[in-house]
């Protein structure tokens, strides 16, 4: 990222980073939505293969049954900008803290933890 295109913390308005603390985060947010039809292919085939997901999602037209508002326009995206003192500690607001943990449990979770 530019440092042409840091701004104020979204959540307090204030300094993106302060001195000792360089750190930020940043939070982009795409909006989805599943395809009723093809999503229901995708079990009808499902239930053809024994409960395969895998073979049902190999056997229809398209398997990509959630779309992302960011794949036809990647401007869809909404990003957030937090200090480190407003993502870390939710001092600021409750939602911060609230948004951190949430955060910290989906890297646990890919990550195997
Ligand atoms: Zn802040």
């Amino acid at each position: 990222m530019k440092l042409s295109r840091l701004r104020a913390c979204d959540s307090c308005s204030g300094p993106i980073v302060r001195p000792g603390r360089p750190q930020l985060h940043r939070i982009v947010v795409d909006d989805g939505f599943v395809l009723g039809t093809a999503a229901n292919q995708v079990l009808g085939m499902t239930q053809v293969f024994q409960g395969s997901l895998a073979l049902a999602e190999a056997m229809v037209p398209d398997p990509e049954v959630v779309k992302f508002l960011s794949e036809a326009d990647v401007g869809a995206l909404t990003e957030l900008l937090f200090c480190a003192d407003c993502y870390g500690t939710g001092l600021v607001e409750p939602a911060g803290l609230i948004l951190h943990r949430l955060v910290e449990q989906r890297r646990r979770k890919v990550k195997g933890l």
